[in-house]
């Protein structure tokens, strides 16, 4: 019985994350025959999880193979990011489309919990609202920015926000009284295996995952699994120590660490922008002036760049990575800063570490985080699809 339940939780896991498939397909890589396909895939459209219906474009003579879809308009999560700037919500499907999302500013200073919880289960509940008939909310995820313990969604350590902790996943879902639990997860983790699912990082199990917001954060995946740590708090590289001597003071407490060398107060600072200035758009100006070459501007990439690509040698030699993928912020600062960061890792990084790691940008852009949240979310019913729980979120 429990093998057949994750039989069914495998094939659904094929389609989620590969979208439609054919049978032969599906037997091929769950390496069972062609009948035990067509016996699952039945109870799965039978709980409305999937359908089958021919292919959209089909090439050459003959009767197309029918293929297995996920039913993705009808069969959601909620997903929540809380970002530095801004949190967002969406509906995600089954197979990872964004059918609807609520988006919201948020001040950097003084935000509480209930604030935050507020705003979020606030844009939860007018995506539900707006969700068409039929459509049915089988988890809820979450991405934060700081340190998150597994299991409860507790932050431990929000630097930018200031949070120790807060009981953010617990409080999520009693707003939300959708009588399940918020799964929640470090934004940077949720964008390495978001990346390797369905972005920059496919085919690539070992793989390193930078999101820059404010800071730096980190997820490492080793043969396709989270390096966690031992207790889930692992791959802070934001926090690796490049410049301890004379290093810029750092949130946690620390100086010199990367976050504080390449993050947007360093970039701000190096260019002589005025010291009350912040924010994406302040960033993203420096490094349009430096790419039209006023001096400043041009300085402080060549030295942030020269901080991220020591940053990444290190990170090169420690993990042999077959890609480092650039995301949230970092994709502004890598694709200016490219030549510099090469030229510390070609300096830095051993040739045997590095002489297959491939340079990257995100594929999935600002959602990396989002998209990740969203599976965590679908975990639960990835893991055991029936009976399809039929809650009203
Ligand atoms: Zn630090």
């Amino acid at each position: 019985m429990r093998n057949h339940r994750s039989s069914l939780g495998t094939l659904l896991h094929h389609v989620h994350v590969s979208g439609p498939l054919s049978r032969a397909a599906l037997a091929e890589r769950m390496g069972v025959n062609r009948s035990t396909i067509l016996a699952l895939t039945a109870e799965l459209v039978a709980s409305g999880l999937v359908r089958e219906e021919y292919p959209a474009a089909t090439h050459g003579a003959g009767r197309p193979s029918l293929v297995v879809r996920p039913e993705s308009e009808r069969v959601y999560v909620l997903a929540f990011d809380v970002a530095v700037d801004r949190v967002v919500a969406a509906r995600v499907g089954l197979g990872g489309p964004i059918l609807d999302r609520r988006e919201a500013a948020r001040p950097r200073a003084g935000v509480d919990l209930d604030t935050v919880v507020g705003k979020l289960a606030g844009l939860g509940r007018d995506l539900v609202d707006a969700a068409p008939p039929g459509s049915v909310c089988v988890g809820l995820g979450a991405s934060y920015c700081g340190m998150i313990r597994p299991g409860d969604g507790m932050v431990r350590y929000g630097p930018e926000m200031g949070w120790v902790d807060q009981a953010f996943g617990a409080e999520l879902g009693r707003a939300l009284g959708a009588g399940l639990p918020v799964f929640v997860g470090n934004e940077a983790h949720l964008g390495a295996l978001a990346e390797y699912k369905r972005g920059s990082g496919v085919g690539f199990p070992d793989l390193i995952y930078l999101h820059g917001d404010v800071g730096v954060g980190g997820g490492i995946l080793v043969g396709g699994k989270l390096l966690g740590g031992e207790a889930g708090y692992g791959c802070e590289v934001g926090h690796m120590l490049v410049n301890p001597f004379d290093g810029r003071p750092c949130l946690c407490g620390s100086r010199g660490c990367l976050e504080a060398e390449t993050g947007e107060h360093a970039l701000l600072a190096e260019a002589g922008r005025p010291p009350d200035l912040a924010g994406r758009d302040a960033a993203r100006a420096v490094l349009r002036d430096a790419a039209a070459g006023e001096p400043a501007a041009t300085n402080a990439v060549a030295r942030i760049g020269d901080w991220l690509g020591i940053g990444v040698a290190n990170l090169i030699n420690l993990f042999n990575p077959a890609v480092v993928i650039f995301g949230g912020t970092l994709r502004d600062l890598y694709a200016v800063t490219a030549p510099h960061v090469a030229a510390r890792i070609c300096q830095h990084a051993m040739p045997v570490s590095r002489e297959r790691a491939k340079l990257r940008l995100s594929g999935l852009a600002d959602d990396a985080t989002l998209i990740g949240a969203a599976d965590l979310g679908f975990a639960a019913l990835l893991a055991d699809p029936l009976p399809l729980p039929a809650r009203d979120c």
